[in-house]
């Protein structure tokens, strides 16, 4: 496992984010019949049609949050908890958002059995972010907007950074980088990639 993880994480530069990777073990959140493929670099499947991203993925999308021992983080679509319980090693406090109740309680268990304690679960449609709560220095989404997410941009503090999936259901999405600056919103695109698309409450 530890030279598959060095592989996964290579181009991973900061040393906060390798110790994080190194910590939380991925088998622990991937279904049963998947456990000997956990570190396999390809998505897995989870309940209620979610996927969970390859880890190359999630390890490039966690190091360009660039996340202090400070931040407050937003997460749009809990899964299976495994991004949730990288961030909630790296930032201070996770406000996480899951629409599946099948997939949020089973995150929930798992992340509570594990001992985390600075993470806020909320069960609903992520797509407006979590106004309560907000403003955010980080957010990010697992899930896919069709279109720039203004509402979550809406909820990032000065300096905040947002990555997120963004593109249609049936085509190619862009992994974005937002960042909120003083003369507005800049965005940067990092590379092509396949999410599930975000859904409303039936
Ligand atoms: N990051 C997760 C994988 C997430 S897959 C992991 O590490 O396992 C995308 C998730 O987004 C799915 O669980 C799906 O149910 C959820 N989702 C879809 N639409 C949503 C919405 N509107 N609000 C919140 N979550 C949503």
């Amino acid at each position: 496992m530890v030279s598959d993880l060095e592989r996964l994480l290579r181009g991973i530069r900061d040393p906060r984010v390798l110790a994080a990777f190194s910590k939380v073990d991925r088998a622990c959140f991937v279904p049963s019949a998947y456990k000997l493929q956990a570190w396999a670099d390809h998505p897995l499947p989870l309940e209620d049609g979610a996927t969970i991203s390859q880890p190359s993925l999630v390890a490039e999308m966690t190091a360009l949050l660039d996340l202090q021992a400070s931040s407050r983080v937003l997460e749009i679509g809990t899964g299976s908890g495994y991004q949730t319980a990288l961030l909630a090693e790296l930032a201070a406090r996770v406000f996480t958002v899951e629409i599946s109740p099948l997939l949020w309680g089973r995150a929930r268990a798992s992340l509570t059995s594990l001992g985390y304690v600075n993470i806020a679960y909320k069960r609903g449609d992520g797509s407006r972010g979590w106004p309560e709560e907000a403003p955010f220095d980080r957010i990010i989404s697992t899930v896919a907007f069709t279109a720039r997410p203004m509402l979550l941009l809406d909820q990032l503090t000065s300096n905040g950074i947002c990555i997120a999936p963004v593109g249609p259901r049936d085509g190619t999405q862009w992994l974005m980088l937002y960042r909120s600056q003083s003369d507005g919103i800049s965005e940067k695109l990092i590379t092509p990639v396949r999410f599930l698309s975000i859904r409303s409450e039936p």
